[in-house]
Parts: C-alpha cells; sequence; structure tokens
C-alpha cells in the first residue's frame, strides 16, 4: 500500500475489495457514509472483519445476512477519531454501490469513500468531525478536482437506497471547516 495514497496518520489495514480505478489521475467525488457493526454497536472489530473479508456469519444475525458482501472503504474514522485506512486513495474502493453523481454512474469508479463509525441518528463525535477534516484537508491537496460541491453523502448518490450519513451529520459545520482548506 503506497504510503503517499494513505492518511498520513490512519492506521493502515489491507482490504482485498478494492482494484484499479478505469482512470487513475480521474478522482473528483468525496462521499461520507457511515456504518456500525452490529448495527449501533462501536469498538467492535466487525467494520474491520467485513471490510477484510473475514466478518463470521455465526457471530450476529445481521452478520448471517451481510457477510458474503465485498465490500470496502477508503477510510473509516471510529469514536475516538482514529483513522484506520483500508485502500489507498488512487485504487477503486467498493463503498458506492449503485449510485450518481450529476449524472454520471459508477461513482466508485472516481469517487473516495470516506466511513464515520455510526447511524444516521447519533450525533458524531467531536473527535470523528476533527478527524474528518484533517483527512478531508489531505485528500483535497492530494486531488483539486474535489470542490465543495463534489464533497457528497451516500445519501446523495444513492437517494432512495442508501440514508447515510444520516440527518445528524453536521454538513454546515464540516463545510465551514473544509472551506479554508479550499482554493476556490
Ligand atoms: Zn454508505
Amino acid at each position: 500500500m503506497k504510503r503517499s495514497y494513505c492518511y498520513k496518520n490512519a492506521v493502515l489495514k489491507a482490504s482485498p475489495f478494492c482494484d484499479d480505478r478505469p482512470d487513475e489521475s480521474d478522482v473528483s467525488v468525496l462521499v461520507v457514509h457511515n456504518i456500525s457493526l452490529p448495527p449501533g454497536q462501536f469498538g467492535t472489530k466487525g467494520v474491520e472483519q467485513l471490510f477484510t473479508g473475514t466478518l463470521d456469519p455465526d457471530e450476529h444475525p445481521f452478520y448471517a445476512e451481510i457477510a458474503h458482501l465485498k465490500v470496502s472503504a477508503h477510510c473509516v474514522i471510529r469514536r475516538d477519531g482514529t483513522v484506520e485506512q483500508y485502500v489507498p486513495f488512487n485504487k477503486r474502493a467498493w463503498h458506492a454501490g449503485v449510485s450518481s453523481f450529476q449524472g454520471r454512474q459508477k461513482c466508485n469508479d472516481f469517487a473516495i469513500g470516506i466511513e464515520l463509525e455510526g447511524t444516521d441518528d447519533l450525533p458524531y463525535t467531536d473527535a470523528q468531525y476533527a478527524a474528518l477534516e484533517a483527512v478531508s484537508a489531505q485528500i483535497i491537496s492530494l486531488y483539486p478536482a474535489i470542490t465543495l460541491g463534489r464533497i457528497v453523502g451516500h445519501n446523495d448518490i444513492a437517494p432512495g437506497r442508501k440514508s447515510d450519513p444520516g440527518v445528524v451529520f453536521n454538513w454546515a459545520g464540516y463545510r465551514q471547516a473544509l472551506s479554508k482548506h479550499l482554493k476556490r
């Protein structure tokens, strides 16, 4: 995993659920997600196990439903602000699924996916917002095509199918924090 394409303070993990982007120079959208496994429980190994293909279907009824999925994200931000990196930014992580941004399908091709450990209705922690800002700032510096209008929620690119990061996500605060890292 190329360190230059990873968040500088990330704990590096490796997901097998990634591949090459069709065009490595075309990275222009940042997608914010949430996840917790089992749903609503934090600090477990479930997310890491899902993203590394090691989730035990017998450990929880919900795991039996999802253990076969081949999914990943570039980063996961834990409740304490710890950032785990599963896929380097230059590779294609499998986070968006069926999706569309401004009429363009297959967002994984050109997007970066960041997961906040959480749910749609429980407020995220200050440590998570601080980490998200730091991760996003590094991503923006690597990929200047990612402007404020191209930073979206999973719900924006898969409406009706996905609701994360949820109504509790503080878009105004996040955008305000990011504006100082953007040149335009
Ligand atoms: Zn999502």
